[in-house]
């Protein structure tokens, strides 16, 4: 029974319309307030994003009759949502102010953004990996005087497609020390309309504003523990990466060479990273969340796959997709790993964060 009203900020942009079709026919939440900037404000759904409509089905009809509210008034969101997924993409430091005023006016607010990724007492949640972060969730709430609302956050799209591996591994006791990633990322990730197709087509950009810093730090918040209520960084693995815009629509790949913190004789066979990955399975799984793959990790033999248009719609393109493992010459194996970069890496993950949090008693 989808009894629990959402609302969904930046609703016209291509997370957002990812959020309005994704939950057209979820079982727990339905959107009941869109918002985005001015110029759509007051529009129906439906008019606002005439000509701009990039899903592969038809605009949910419950979505397409709501009249879009201006995001930046929270107090419009008042009464009626029990949280906003938010999916703005605009001036960072008023984007850091509007959600925190969502928060303290009792919203709950699942953010795709990235500027509530370094608050310390902000969670960054990838629900397989650390869904006991949600602890700090009190402490915030405490710290700012805040009673129902608070703020949750979902990880860098780019980072999804290796840290269920990296952390399957780590929990199997074979730790990363070092990491080179590779990153070959879709256009879609950059928002619409995005990339100028004139860059893009027959064409590999080797530059992603902010990616390289996000991919190589956000990791080590994700696998840092909770101390005094926040949140303190692991101290590795140490990541380098290498952020490339390349010509595909959906789904981001990486390329990974990794070197285990381990001696020689301890580090793990091929077979054994197989076994690791293949059974990994965690919360989301055992609590059955609606929108958690029943395998995170989805291991590919093929000596040509993962591919994106073949393999990123897995298991509603949640699952991470891994293949072309082998011995690495300079660390020690190597592989490549694929998410969808709007459902995985935006906004089925933070569905799926919503999901964990109502089942931690989070909300109502
Ligand atoms: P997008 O397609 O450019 O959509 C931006 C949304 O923000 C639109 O709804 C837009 O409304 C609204 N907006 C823009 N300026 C505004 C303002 N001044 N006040 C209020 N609303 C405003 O961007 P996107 O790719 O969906 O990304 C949304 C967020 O998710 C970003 O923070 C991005 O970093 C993050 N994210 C994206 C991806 C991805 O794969 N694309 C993955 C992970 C995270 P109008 O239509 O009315 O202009």
């Amino acid at each position: 029974m989808n009894s629990i009203p959402v609302g969904v900020l930046g609703a016209t942009g291509i997370v957002g319309q990812r959020y309005v079709s994704l939950l057209e026919n979820h079982p727990w939440f339905r959107v009941s307030y869109v918002a985005a900037s001015p110029r759509s404000a007051g529009k129906t759904y439906a008019q606002a994003v005439s000509g701009r409509w990039l899903m592969g089905t038809e605009i949910p009809p419950a979505a397409a009759s709501l009249t879009v509210g201006d995001a930046n008034d929270a107090r419009a969101a008042l009464g009626k949502c029990a949280l906003v997924f938010s999916a703005l993409e605009m001036d960072k430091q008023a984007l850091k102010t509007l959600e925190e005023t969502y928060a303290g006016e009792g919203i709950p607010v699942i953010s795709n953004a990235s500027v509530h990724r370094w608050t310390p007492d902000v969670p960054v949640l990838l629900p397989e990996i650390n869904p006991h972060h949600t602890e700090v969730i009190r402490f915030q709430q405490k710290a700012r005087g805040w009673k129902k609302g608070f703020i949750a956050v979902k990880p860098n799209c780019s980072i999804q497609s290796y840290m269920a591996p990296v952390h399957a591994l780590n929990q199997a006791g074979f730790p990363a020390a070092r990491m080179i990633v590779t990153t070959l990322q879709a256009v879609s990730g950059a928002g619409y309309p995005g990339v100028p197709s004139f860059d893009m087509i027959d064409n590999v950009i080797p530059f992603i504003q902010g990616e390289e810093e996000k991919t190589e730090t956000e990791a080590l918040k994700i696998f840092g523990t909770v101390e005094g209520g926040v949140i303190v960084n692991a101290g590795g693995p140490l990541i380098s990466a290498h952020c490339n815009r390349v010509p595909v629509s959906d789904g981001h790949t990486a390329c990974v060479s990794l070197e285990f913190a381990l001696p020689k004789d301890k580090k793990p066979s091929l077979e054994t990273i197989e076994r690791v990955w293949t059974s990994f399975s965690a919360l989301p799984q055992e609590l059955a969340l609606p929108s958690a793959p029943a395998h995170p990790i989805i291991l590919r033999r093929e000596p040509n796959r993962p591919q994106p248009a073949r393999d990123r719609d897995v298991d509603k393109g949640m699952a991470v997709v891994v293949g072309r493992l082998r011995p690495c010459r300079v660390f020690d194996i190597r592989f490549a790993a694929l998410s969808h970069n709007t459902r995985r890496g935006a906004a089925l993950g933070g569905i799926l964060n919503a999901e964990l949090l109502k089942a931690q008693g989070f909300f109502d």
